[in-house]
C-alpha cells in the first residue's frame, strides 16, 4: 500500500466518523427510520474504509475500486434523502473529500486512468441526483444548486488529479534523471576506478623503475668512488719503484680508503729478488697482533686459499673459522693470489668488520691487483738493475764500487760514533795454477765458491762481504773488534781449507791468505783500513799462505812498511 493510500484511508475514516456523530445528533428529530439508516450507512462506510486500509486489498485493485464506488453510491443516496442545507454542506464536503481521496488513492501512473476513474466515481451520484430531480418535487433553484455543486466537485477533482499527475510525472522525470545521473556517476566511478588502477599500476612500475635507477645510480657512484680510489692507488704505486715501499703503499691505501680492519700483502721468497718472504701489513690490530699475523702469513698460512682459482672470499666470517685470525673481529674476508707467469708469488689478505663487504667490489680488486702486478714487475726489474749495479756478476756478492760506498759509510759511522770497525782482506793462494791446471771455467767456480763462504760469514755475523778484485775479497764487520773479526775469518779460512771441489773425479782444494785490521785498535784513521789489511794479507802470503795475519806495527816493520 502506498503512502498516499494510507493517508486517504485515514482521512476517510476520520470524516466517516465525524459524519456518523453529526448525523446521529442532527437527525434524532427526523424519526427512527432516518437514524437507523444513518447509523447503518455510516457504519458500513466506516467498515469499508477499515477494509480499504488492510493490506489484503493492496494488490486487488478492482475489488478496492468496486468498494469505493459502492461507498460513493451510498453517500449519494444519503445526500438525496436529507432536505436540510447544513446536511447538504456537510455531505458535499464529505463528497469532495471522498473524490479527492479516490483520485489520489490510485497508484496508476497515467492521467487517463485517473480521469476515467473519477468520472466513474461521480457518475452514480449524478445519475441518482438526476433521477431524484425528476421524481421529487424539489424546486428548480435547489436542483440547480445541487447540480452545480456536483459539477464543480467533479471539475475540481479532475483538475486536482491532473495537476497531481503532472507534478508526479515531473517528480518521476526528476527521479529518472537522478537515477540516470546515479547510473552515469556509477559508470564514471567505475571508469575512475579503472583509471585509478592504471595509475596505481603505473605508479608501481615507476616505483620499480625508480629502484632500478637508484641502484644504477648507486653503482655508478660507487664505480666513480672506486675509480677515484683506483687512480689514487695507481698514482701512489707509480711513485715508488722499490718492492717494499710498493707493498706498504698498497696496504696503507687499501686499508685507509676501504676502511678495512686489515690489509696484508705477502711476497714469497725470490718474488722480487728477495732472499726472505716479504710481508707488509696495515691494520687496526695491536703491534703484537700484526706481528703474529705477519709471521703466520710468512709461514704460508694462506697457501690453501691462494691455491683456489680466482681467490677466496668469505662474506660471513664465523668465529674460529680461520686460525690465523684468532679472535680478531672480521665480518668479511678476501684472499687474492698474486700471480706471475702462472706461478703464485704472493697474496693479498683483506679483512672488513662488515658482512657482505667483498661482493660488488671484486672487479675493483681485480683491476687493482692487475695494476699491482705490473708495478711489482717494475719493482722486480728495478731490483734486478740495482742488484746488477751493486753486485758482482760472477759471484752475486757486492762489487768493488758498492764496497767503496759502504766503506765510506762504515768509516764515517765508526769515526763519528767512536765504534770499532774491523775488516779482513783475503786472496786465493796460487790461483793462477788453478786456472792453468783446470781451466778458467773451473777457476770461476772456485771464485764463486769462495765468495759463497765469505757471504755466509757476513750473514752469520752481520757483516758485509764484497769481491774486491779478481780472486780477492773483503769482509767488513762494523761494531766488531779485531779479535772477533779474526775468529770469524779463521772459521772461514778453515772451512775453505777443508773444502774440496770435484773436477771430473779429481778433488781440488784451495786455501786463502787473510789479512785483518781494525779501527781504532790497529789504525788511528779508519780510512787506511783497506791498505793495512792488504799489508797483513801480504804478510800471510809471504809467510806460508793459508793463514790469518793481524795488522800490527811489528809486521809492518818486518815488511819494511811505514804508516801513511
Ligand atoms: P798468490 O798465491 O800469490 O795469490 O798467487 P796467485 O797465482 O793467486 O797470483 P794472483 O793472485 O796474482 O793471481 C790472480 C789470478 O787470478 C790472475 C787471473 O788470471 C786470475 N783471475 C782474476 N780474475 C779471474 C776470474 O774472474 N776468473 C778466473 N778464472 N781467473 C781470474
Ligand atoms: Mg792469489
Ligand atoms: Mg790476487
Amino acid at each position: 500500500m502506498t503512502d498516499m493510500q494510507k493517508m486517504s484511508s485515514r482521512v476517510n475514516i476520520f470524516f466517516s466518523m465525524a459524519l456518523l456523530v453529526f448525523n446521529t445528533f442532527y437527525f434524532v428529530e427526523q424519526g427512527e427510520r432516518a437514524i437507523i439508516f444513518w447509523i447503518v450507512f455510516s457504519g458500513v462506510t466506516f467498515l469499508l474504509d477499515l477494509l480499504l486500509g488492510m493490506p489484503l486489498f493492496s494488490n486487488r485493485r478492482h475489488v478496492w475500486i468496486g468498494l469505493r464506488i459502492f461507498e460513493l453510491l451510498m453517500y449519494a443516496v444519503a445526500f438525496n434523502l436529507e432536505r436540510y442545507n447544513a446536511g447538504l454542506a456537510l455531505n458535499s464536503l464529505a463528497m469532495l473529500l471522498l473524490l479527492f481521496q479516490l483520485v489520489f488513492s490510485f497508484d496508476y501512473g497515467d492521467i487517463y486512468t485517473r480521469v476515467i476513474t473519477t468520472i466513474l466515481g461521480i457518475l452514480p451520484a449524478a445519475v441518482v441526483l438526476i433521477i431524484n430531480m425528476l421524481l421529487t418535487t424539489m424546486e428548480t433553484r435547489e436542483i440547480f444548486e445541487r447540480t452545480g455543486i456536483l459539477a464543480c466537485l467533479t471539475a475540481l477533482c479532475a483538475v486536482l488529479s491532473s495537476m497531481a499527475v503532472l507534478e508526479m510525472n515531473k517528480i518521476e522525470q526528476k527521479l529518472f534523471e537522478q537515477r540516470r545521473l546515479v547510473d552515469n556517476t556509477k559508470e564514471i566511478n567505475e571508469e575512475l576506478k579503472q583509471h585509478q588502477e592504471k595509475v596505481k599500476r603505473a605508479n608501481a612500475e615507476l616505483g620499480v623503475q625508480k629502484i632500478k635507477l637508484e641502484t644504477a645510480y648507486n653503482r655508478i657512484n660507487s664505480a666513480n668512488t672506486e675509480m677515484i680510489l683506483q687512480n689514487g692507488i695507481l698514482k701512489a704505486m707509480a711513485s715508488v719503484i722499490e718492492a717494499e715501499k710498493l707493498l706498504s703503499i698498497m696496504t696503507a691505501s687499501l686499508k685507509d680508503e676501504l676502511k678495512l680492519n686489515c690489509c696484508a700483502i705477502l711476497l714469497k721468497k725470490d718474488a722480487v729478488l728477495n732472499d726472505e718472504p716479504l710481508c707488509s701489513i696495515q691494520s687496526i690490530f695491536s703491534a703484537d697482533g700484526e706481528e703474529m699475523l705477519c709471521t703466520a702469513i710468512k709461514e704460508n698460512v694462506m697457501d690453501d686459499y691462494l691455491a683456489q682459482r680466482g681467490g677466496y672470499v668469505d662474506n660471513h666470517v664465523r668465529a674460529d673459522s680461520y686460525r690465523f685470525l684468532d679472535d680478531r673481529s672480521a665480518g668479511s674476508l678476501l684472499i687474492l693470489p698474486i700471480e706471475k707467469e702462472e706461478q703464485i708469488i704472493g697474496g693479498l689478505l683483506a679483512i672488513h668488520t662488515r658482512y657482505d663487504f667483498f661482493t660488488e667490489n671484486r672487479m675493483f680488486f681485480d683491476t687493482i691487483m692487475a695494476q699491482f702486478i705490473i708495478a711489482l714487475d717494475n719493482a722486480g726489474l728495478y731490483a734486478k738493475m740495482q742488484h746488477m749495479a751493486v753486485c758482482d756478476g760472477l759471484t752475486g756478492i757486492y762489487n768493488r764500487g758498492h764496497l767503496n760506498l759502504k766503506m765510506d759509510q762504515f768509516i764515517r759511522t765508526a769515526e763519528e760514533e767512536k765504534t770499532p770497525l774491523s775488516i779482513a782482506l783475503f786472496d786465493i793462494d796460487h790461483f793462477k795454477r788453478v786456472n792453468d791446471t783446470y781451466g778458467h771455467l773451473f777457476g770461476d767456480l772456485v771464485i764463486k765458491t769462495i765468495a759463497g763462504f765469505a757471504n755466509e760469514m757476513a750473514k752469520k755475523y752481520k757483516g758485509f762481504a764484497a769481491r774486491y778484485g779478481g780472486e780477492e775479497f773483503v769482509l767488513a764487520f762494523p761494531g766488531k773488534d779485531v779479535e772477533t773479526c779474526c775468529e770469524i775469518v779463521e772459521e772461514m779460512r778453515s772451512n775453505v781449507h777443508s773444502m774440496k771441489l770435484d773436477y771430473d773425479g779429481v778433488y781440488v782444494s784451495v786455501n786463502v791468505s787473510v789479512g785483518v785490521t781494525g779501527y781504532p785498535q790497529c789504525c788511528e784513521k779508519a780510512s787506511v783500513l783497506l791498505e793495512h789489511a792488504d799489508w797483513a794479507m801480504y804478510y800471510s802470503k809471504k809467510h806460508g799462505r793459508d793463514q790469518v795475519t793481524v795488522d800490527s806495527a811489528e809486521i809492518r816493520g818486518q815488511l819494511g812498511l811505514t804508516e801513511v
